[in-house]
């Protein structure tokens, strides 16, 4: 066993002993977007904390599950106000957490997946602290699951990539070529901005052109909109239809499953909305 490991051992036990929970740190996925996609987990952690710390992907209607007393501080960026540097972030937690304050940091989706969660996990530990993880249900999930796209479908596909389109400007870029390769499902995050730049790149790979693909923005909210195109035509769809962040886009055969989900879908709603004829409004008709 690492030191490391032994490390995170000992801070993972120290915050399931905490009693009153006194001076931790939890790292909480709020999921998606829809609330019902928080887990009991998360709300259970909410309740507790004395103070949040939130970031822009979280939906603000969480904040029913803070405690009355609880301090909620937004550190992320929205409508052109700038976020809170990471470093700060980080300082902030210890800080709190030292002044024995139970401390959420929330963040969209789970906090391991594209999050920076492992980042913050590494200062907390390093300093001392104790922290508790509360897994949410990422966006790369819920969002394909809200169109009827089942990622790993056994009949379409064997493998499901989730990749970032947005890399650390001097880091390490996806190897796009390899995920070309690959054959199965990508879901690409943070790839709207540069999405000529990743479908060209998935093209040069050698994937077919005609290969299904959908982008969809604010997934799993009531604000939802999604577009279906080709891996060729999608980059022009986005700008056609004016998708932004954040937004998911998602390649594949198994995207074809959204036409039939999505036409169902409105159907339904369609009847259950008219109350006339010979279904009633309500009843269910798939
Ligand atoms: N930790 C998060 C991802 C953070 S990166 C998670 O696990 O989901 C932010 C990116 O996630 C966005 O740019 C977008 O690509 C995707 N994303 C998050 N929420 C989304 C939503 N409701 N609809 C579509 N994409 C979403």
């Amino acid at each position: 066993m690492s030191e490391h490991t032994v490390c995170q051992d000992k801070f993972y036990r120290a915050a399931e002993f905490a009693g009153p929970q006194r001076g931790l740190v939890y790292l909480i996925g709020a999921g998606p977007g829809d609330v019902d996609m928080l887990t009991i987990g998360a709300v259970k952690a909410l309740r507790q904390a004395d103070v949040i710390l939130t970031d822009e992907l979280v939906n603000a209607d969480v904040m029913q599950f803070v405690s009355e007393q609880a301090v909620v501080i937004n550190v992320g960026k929205r409508h052109g106000v700038k976020s809170t540097p990471q470093e700060s972030i980080h300082q902030k937690m210890v800080d709190l957490a030292r002044q024995g304050k139970c401390v959420a940091r929330l963040k969209g989706g789970d906090p391991f997946v594209f999050g920076r969660g492992g980042e913050e996990l590494e200062f907390l530990l390093a300093a001392g602290v104790a922290v508790k993880i509360v897994s949410g249900i990422t966006a790369g999930v819920a969002v394909p699951a809200a169109l009827g796209i089942a990622l790993s479908h056994r009949e379409l596909s064997q493998s499901v990539t989730f990749v970032t389109g947005h890399s650390k400007p001097d880091g390490c870029q996806p190897n796009w070529e390899a995920i070309a390769r690959a054959g199965g499902t990508i879901v690409i995050y943070m790839g709207i901005t540069n999405l000529s730049y990743i479908t060209d790149q998935l093209l040069a790979g050698g994937m077919d052109g005609a290969t299904p693909a959908a982008a969809v923005e604010n997934g799993t909210l009531p604000g939802q909109r999604s577009t279906m195109a080709t891996l060729a035509t999608i980059a022009a769809a986005v700008d056609r239809e004016g998708l932004k962040s954040p937004a998911l886009v998602i390649v594949g055969q198994v995207v074809m499953m959204a036409q039939s989900y999505t036409e169902i879908e409105r159907r339904r709603r369609t009847v259950c909305g008219s109350g006339n004829g010979s279904v009633r409004a309500g009843q269910e008709v798939l």
